[in-house]
C-alpha cells in the first residue's frame, strides 16, 4: 500500500516543483507576463518544461490564490504573483502592465455605500491606461531626432 502511495505521489512531487519555479520566477518580475512569456522565463530553469504545463500550473496556481490572473479587456490573460491589492496600469504604447501606487478605497466605504446604496459592493475593477516611462522617452527621443532633421533642411 505504501508502495502504491510512493508511485502515486511521484508526479505530484514534479508538478510542486514547476509550480513553485513558476511561482519564484512571477514573484521576481513585476511586468504581469502573459503564459507564453513566462513560459520562455521557466524554460531557462526547466528546460523540459512544456507551455501547456504552465497553463495548467497557473491555474492551479490562481485557483489556490497564490497567482492573481489580471484581464484587461480584450486582452491576453496575464499573471501577478504579488498578490497584495493593488491596481494596474497598461502601457498603450507597448502593452507593459505595471503595478500603480495608488491607495485603494475600502470597498465597504461610504463612499461606495452612499454613491449606490441599494447596492452591496463585493468587488471592483478598475482599469488605467497611460505611456509608459520607457515609451515615454523612445517618443521623445524619436521626436527630436524628427526636429533635428527638420533644422537641418532649413
Ligand atoms: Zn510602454
Ligand atoms: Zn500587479
Amino acid at each position: 500500500m505504501n508502495k502504491d502511495k510512493n508511485l502515486s505521489s511521484e508526479p505530484k512531487r514534479r508538478m510542486t516543483k514547476q509550480k513553485q519555479v513558476i511561482l519564484e520566477e512571477l514573484k521576481k518580475i513585476y511586468f504581469h507576463p502573459s503564459a507564453e512569456e513566462l513560459y520562455k522565463i521557466v524554460k531557462k530553469r526547466i528546460d523540459n518544461i512544456s507551455l501547456s504545463t504552465i497553463y495548467r500550473n497557473l491555474e492551479v496556481l490562481s485557483q489556490s490564490g497564490l497567482v492573481k490572473p489580471i484581464t484587461f479587456s480584450n486582452d491576453e490573460g496575464r499573471f501577478d504573483g504579488h498578490m497584495h491589492e493593488h491596481y494596474h496600469i497598461k502601457c498603450m504604447v507597448c502593452g507593459k502592465i505595471d503595478d500603480m501606487a495608488l491607495m485603494i478605497p475600502d470597498k465597504h466605504s461610504e463612499f461606495f455605500t452612499k454613491s449606490s446604496p441599494l447596492y452591496k459592493l463585493t468587488a471592483m475593477k478598475i482599469e488605467f491606461y497611460g505611456i509608459c516611462p520607457d515609451c515615454q522617452t523612445l517618443k521623445n527621443r524619436l521626436v527630436k531626432r524628427r526636429r533635428k532633421k527638420v533644422d537641418h533642411e532649413k
